[in-house]
């Protein structure tokens, strides 16, 4: 979590979210931990949630000032219809500082987010927002794609959003030239829970 980082995959539409994640290359330990968390054996699941919340904590301890002034806190709903309540919504619940201010906001809408194209329609805002300073907060950021429509369809029902936080940012570092690099990059700092993008960004702007 202490990682954030700011530049979209190549060919993603920028925005102006922050987002806040741990690089996790495919099968490494946080890739196996946002994985497991959700869709391991029951006793995986059961370890693995608190360490996820520990991870959300510490972030939001260490740089919720980074972040900004926001008043509600909201995830990214589940696109597998997942029963019952989702893993990251229990996560959010044990997070001392999150947890009141969480409300659910989100419902997956008519059309669904495909991998690289976000939509305006992949999810429904429950209540109208306007003025409201919404926290977006997801687990694991592949594409952007699903987050992108996620604070899209907030900002249309009148909310701003300071920052999108994510646990973990998902990467094939063989995919591209442009996944290489960015973890390459990541790879030349050592991790650190005392910086994020917004504090201490890992390169320069732009
Ligand atoms: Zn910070």
């Amino acid at each position: 979590m202490p990682e954030l980082y700011d530049d979209a995959p190549a060919g993603q539409p920028s925005n102006h979210e922050s987002r806040a994640g741990q690089l996790c290359a495919e099968w490494g330990p946080v890739h196996n931990l946002l994985r497991g968390y959700k869709d391991g054996p029951e006793e995986l699941k059961a370890r693995f949630l608190p360490r996820v919340a520990a991870l959300l904590a510490r972030f939001v301890d260490e740089h919720g000032k980074c972040v900004g002034d926001w008043e509600t806190v909201t995830a990214v709903p589940s696109s597998k219809g997942r029963p019952g309540r989702h893993p990251l919504v229990r996560a959010i619940g044990m997070v001392s500082s999150l947890a009141s201010h969480y409300e659910e906001l989100l419902v997956p809408g008519a059309r669904p987010a495909r991998h690289l194209a976000a939509s305006d329609h992949a999810f429904e805002v429950t209540t109208r927002l306007d003025g409201r300073r919404v926290l977006l907060v997801d687990d694991t950021f592949t594409s952007g794609a699903e987050l992108q429509s996620a604070a899209s369809a907030l900002k249309l029902a009148g909310a701003s959003i300071p920052a999108a936080v994510v646990i973990g940012r998902f990467i094939r570092p063989g995919f591209n030239e442009a996944a290489h690099s960015l973890w390459q990059r990541a790879s030349d700092r050592e991790f650190t829970f005392e910086r994020c993008c917004l504090c201490d960004p890992p390169w320069p702007e732009g």
